[in-house]
């Protein structure tokens, strides 16, 4: 019987490679596609600060919904795009279209908003990466003070004197880099010092039980300290409730991002949800006018 159970488990553990493959081969020929085609969209996700409840910024989310698959989650298209390279193209066109959506909104009227945009560890590696974003800046007219680029710990593995040189170019140019996901890595405190960042965003991971478990609270106050600390700002992601918005604000959280505030928005719903949140802002759970 542990013979035949035993062969089974190696008969399913090859099965599955292959649909894997086989998986992630029509997942990227439908990314291509997808990408000629230009069935990409982004979508944005606002950041409100603690402080007085106003909008500081919105993050760019890619999106697809693919004619044959149905909508692809980021979380599984982007190692593909990784893997084959589509994520260069694919990451640099997101990159333009965010910047084409903060300079709009300024002429709208938002001229103060950050714009956000997640930056993948292989985009960062090309060796033509900071010209190729101090074009896009120019050529949308966005300022550089107003771009805020997100890498992630995980991407700094095996060259971390190369990122650090280009992310102090990008620095230098005026752009903010924000250190994504903080807290899910390994050597996190060690990055935290070491990489030339303006932003820290904290885990989700860390913002769900942080109205309810002491001990996640102490977590974010103690990162959030140190942040400051370091002149970092300090961003909770993944807040889904009013009370998890009461702590982190009372914690010195410096910005919200989260369905609380709102699930990431097509373009053409930006300015009414700028309109709506005015009214929203004025019932928010704590509004601080000092700096604690
Ligand atoms: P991320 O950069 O950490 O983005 C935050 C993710 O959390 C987004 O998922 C967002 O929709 C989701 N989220 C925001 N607030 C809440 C909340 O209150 N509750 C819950 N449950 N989720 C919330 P999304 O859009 O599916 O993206 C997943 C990941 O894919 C991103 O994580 C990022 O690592 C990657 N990604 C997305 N767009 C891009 C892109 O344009 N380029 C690259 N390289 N990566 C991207
Ligand atoms: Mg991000
Ligand atoms: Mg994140
Ligand atoms: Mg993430």
């Amino acid at each position: 019987r542990a013979k035949d159970s035993g062969r089974g488990r190696i008969c399913t553990f090859t099965a599955d490679m292959n649909l894997k493959v086989v998986e992630r081969m029509r997942l990227l020929s439908r990314a291509r596609l997808a990408f000629d085609r230009q069935a990409f969209t982004v979508h944005y996700q606002p950041q409100v600060a603690t402080r007085d409840g106003r909008v500081r910024g919105f993050e760019a989310l890619v999106r697809w919904t693919d004619q044959e698959l149905g909508p692809v989650s980021p979380d599984r298209f982007i190692p593909v795009c990784e893997d084959s390279g589509l994520i260069v193209p694919l990451g640099l066109w997101v990159l333009e279209t965010a910047c084409i959506e903060a300079a709009g909104l300024a002429c709208r009227g938002a001229g103060d908003v950050t714009m956000s945009v997640n930056m993948s560890a292989v985009q960062l590696a090309q060796h033509d990466f900071v010209p190729r974003v101090l074009e896009i800046l120019a050529r949308t007219g966005l300022p550089a003070n107003r771009l805020e680029l997100e890498i992630t710990e995980s991407q700094m593995i095996g060259s971390l004197d190369a990122a650090i040189g280009k992310l102090n170019a990008l620095r230098k140019a005026g752009i903010h880099i924000a250190l994504d996901d903080f807290g899910t890595g390994y050597s996190s405190l060690t990055y935290l010092r070491t990489l030339p960042i303006n932003t820290l965003k904290l885990d989700k991971a860390f913002i769900d039980d942080v109205h309810r478990r002491p001990d996640a609270r102490s977590m974010v106050s103690s990162i959030s300290r140190i942040a400051h600390d370091l002149r970092h700002s300090v961003v909770a992601e993944g807040v889904e409730e009013a009370a998890q918005w009461e702590v982190l604000s009372l914690m010195g959280c410096d910005l919200i991002q989260g369905y609380f505030v709102s699930r990431p928005l097509p373009a053409d719903r930006i300015d009414a949800f700028l309109a709506a949140w005015e009214d929203r802002r004025a019932g928010l759970p704590v509004i601080r006018d000092d700096v604690v």
